[in-house]
């Protein structure tokens, strides 16, 4: 494995940053989870997007061009010759003083790492998961915007731990008004009387690609898809519901807080978006 460390590929075992990185100390950086499709990277040129709306916000000056990251990114999957992998793109504020001031930091450093998916088991597809509602609510965007992917992710990890207690690999997060944002590390859908619906971000949830993949394909397949607010009432009696992520793709869901959602199976319209989404992606299955 070789990581991409500020222009130059290390060992695993030297790919090394500072213990004086705000990254590490602040959490201080963004970062993009991307997908590696035979070969090709998938809407890479959306996470850049994102990471670079995400440094914009921050005040963040990543020190390349968008090109650069693109071409830095599609190198470091080469050199680590994978078809298929998991890519963690990272940009830390770089090496300061123990105190929180990012002007002390002199230079962002940019960390590339192609790894190994870890597939779900396929009878998570096909039968779906059960997930739970968090009790942690996730942050509003006057305390800081979740569309903005950062280094830090505690909020999350408490709902996570929540989750992994209650035996389930997932948990929905409510935003602060209470409605449903998305959940720990995944977006999420329902389907009702054959309409797709999911959360207008409003700042409280991340822009998922794949939730984006996801819109696309309900175009295509002329299946009405609504950005909308939802209450846990709204998932409890949804025909069919299901979360996206760049690793768990199209995730059915087919119990929430002990309430049974559809038949217990992944549901037809789950189905053919899933289908959809793999045209997309340009895999047959
Ligand atoms: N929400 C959160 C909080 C996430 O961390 C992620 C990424 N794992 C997602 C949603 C899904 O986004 P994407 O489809 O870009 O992976």
């Amino acid at each position: 494995m070789k990581i991409y460390i500020d222009g130059e590929f290390y060992a695993k075992e030297d790919a090394k940053i500072s213990v004086f990185d705000h990254g590490l100390l602040y959490g201080d950086g963004i970062f993009e989870g991307i997908r590696v499709y035979n070969g090709t990277v998938f809407r890479l040129a959306e996470h850049i997007d994102r990471l670079f709306s995400s440094a914009q916000a921050i005040l963040l000056d990543i020190g390349m061009t968008r090109a650069d990251v693109m071409k830095a990114v599609e190198d470091t999957v080469k050199v680590n010759e994978r078809e298929n992998a998991y890519i963690r793109l990272v940009v830390t504020r770089g090496v300061g003083d123990l105190g929180i001031n990012p002007y002390l930091c002199k230079k962002s450093s940019v960390i590339i790492i192609v790894g190994d998916i870890s597939l779900y088991p396929e009878e998570f597809y096909k039968n779906g998961i059960a997930i739970i509602t968090s009790s942690v609510r996730r942050i509003s965007p006057d305390q800081f915007d979740t569309r903005i992917k950062s280094l830090n992710y505690l909020n999350n990890i408490l709902a996570k731990i929540e989750a992994v207690q209650a035996g389930c690999m997932e948990a929905v997060m409510l935003a602060s008004d209470g409605y449903v944002a998305e959940c720990t590390a995944d977006n999420i859908f329902v389907v009702k009387k054959g309409i797709v619906y999911t959360p207008h971000s409003h700042g409280s949830s991340l822009e998922g690609i794949t939730r984006g993949a996801v819109i696309d394909a309900a175009g295509n397949l002329k299946i009405e898809c609504r950005e909308n607010r939802l209450t846990q009432y709204d998932l409890y009696i949804s025909d069919e519901v299901f979360i996206t992520g760049t690793g768990a793709e199209i995730m059915p869901v087919t119990k929430i807080d002990g309430r049974v959602i559809g038949n217990g199976e992944c549901g037809p319209v789950t189905a053919s978006l899933r289908k959809e989404f793999w045209k997309i992606v340009g895999i047959n299955k």
